[in-house]
């Protein structure tokens, strides 16, 4: 057997730095995931954070020379916290979904990657690697998948019987030969749980999916999110986990394995109003080592603001009238615009009435005219 030997001791390795699971597969070309993108690519179901190009995507010789094997390896990360922090009102909390707890886990998995990579290269001084987390070419759940460490869930996450979907995956291509391990079958049978609890629809059935449809990647985006999302936000500030908290195979895993995923609860539920106010610096002492501030701190601050208006926050009326008339970012006025509507009342009205007549950006004055207009339906006139 090619290299059974170092292999095992791979394997051994990698079990005693922390990594949960690795598997090895072949480096062929991945025929299903270029027929899954292909057809997204011509239904306009991808987002445009995936990689872009396709061939790239699936044939690892492109982005690596003779590549002989793929190593793949997945870290279990927590389910759950403490829960000692609860939103009141008046002191509404968001929430950030659980693959932004902790450090960013590509830091944690690029540094696992490298002491493997560094382990094979005191063995095989030729040996060459080519490591990814997430936002590599290749797909981290497709090689993960065919590497033998779970399935390809109907919510198109990685499914692991022992850790369920709470795994971050890495992988490195290779030109060592390595005897492939043995893809898992499908455990999902007739399981639609997670169809049926998507608050968007977005998942489509076989494993398909309408990227842009799915409210974690609608947190992500920086312009105005569209309304028929808003809300069904709900308490969403980054990312969504209902098609992993529903899955079967989720149940009863919590695995508290690596100190770094820890998460701090004052961080990961953030109060709300306090972040409509927070200066660049004092965010990025805060959020900055969290994998969910990578679109910087709009989007979180639009999505709050939405939040806010969807629990219909009185005392952040101040907040976000401060937003509509000061802030120099469009999107943000907008966004306040709405959320007043959403809870009225008087100032809320005022303030309105002068941001329409300041108001320079055509998106923020449409959406001042519309929660205008709304407010007057709602409440009459004042
Ligand atoms: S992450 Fe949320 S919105 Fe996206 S597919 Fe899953 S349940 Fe639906
Ligand atoms: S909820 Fe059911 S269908 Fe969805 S991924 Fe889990 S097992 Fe599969």
């Amino acid at each position: 057997m090619v290299n059974a030997q170092l292999k095992a001791e791979i394997k051994a390795y990698a079990q005693s730095i922390g990594v949960q699971k690795i598997g090895f597969t072949h480096a062929d070309y991945f025929q299903t995931l270029e027929k899954r993108l292909t057809f997204a690519a011509e239904h306009d179901l991808l987002t445009g954070f995936e990689h872009p190009v396709i061939k790239e995507r699936v044939d690892p010789s492109v982005i690596f020379e003779e590549p002989r094997s793929i190593i793949a390896i997945a870290l279990a990360y927590p389910n759950q916290t403490d829960n000692n922090l609860r939103s009141k009102r008046g002191e509404w909390r968001g929430v950030f979904a659980r693959a932004s707890w902790g450090v960013d886990y590509h830091t944690i998995l690029r540094e696992k990657l490298a002491l493997i990579e560094a382990f094979i290269k005191e063995k095989v001084p030729t040996a060459r690697f080519k490591s990814m987390v997430d936002t590599g070419e290749l797909s981290d759940v497709a090689v993960a998948e065919r590497a033998g460490i779970g399935w390809r869930g109907k919510n198109t996450l990685l499914i692991t019987p022992e850790f369920g979907s709470f795994v971050y995956l890495g992988e490195m291509i290779t030109n060592l030969e390595f005897e492939a391990d043995e893809p898992m079958a499908d455990g999902c049978g007739e399981c639609t749980q997670c169809i049926k609890a998507c608050p968007t629809g977005a998942l489509l059935g076989e494993g398909r999916m309408d990227g842009k449809e799915c409210l974690s990647y609608q947190t992500q985006t920086k312009g105005m999110m569209p309304e028929r999302f808003r809300e069904k936000l709900h308490n969403r500030l980054y990312g969504c986990d209902t098609c992993q908290v529903v899955c079967p195979y989720n149940r009863g895993k919590d695995f508290h394995l690596h100190p770094e995923m820890e998460p701090e609860e004052a961080k990961i539920k953030p109060l709300l109003k306090p972040l409509l106010t927070i200066s660049n610096r004092e965010f990025k002492e805060t959020f900055g080592p969290m994998a969910g501030s990578w679109r910087g701190k709009k989007p979180l601050q639009r999505n709050a603001i939405l939040i806010l208006g969807r629990y219909k926050d009185q005392t952040a009326v101040p907040d976000l009238v401060n937003c509509l008339l000061e802030d120099p970012r469009p999107v943000i006025r907008g966004t306040a615009a709405y959320s007043l509507s959403k809870i009225g009342g008087g100032i809320a009205y005022d303030a309105l009435i002068a941001a329409e007549k300041e108001e320079t950006d055509a998106e923020a004055y449409q959406e001042i005219s519309k929660a205008l207009l709304q407010l007057s339906e709602k409440e009459g006139s004042y």
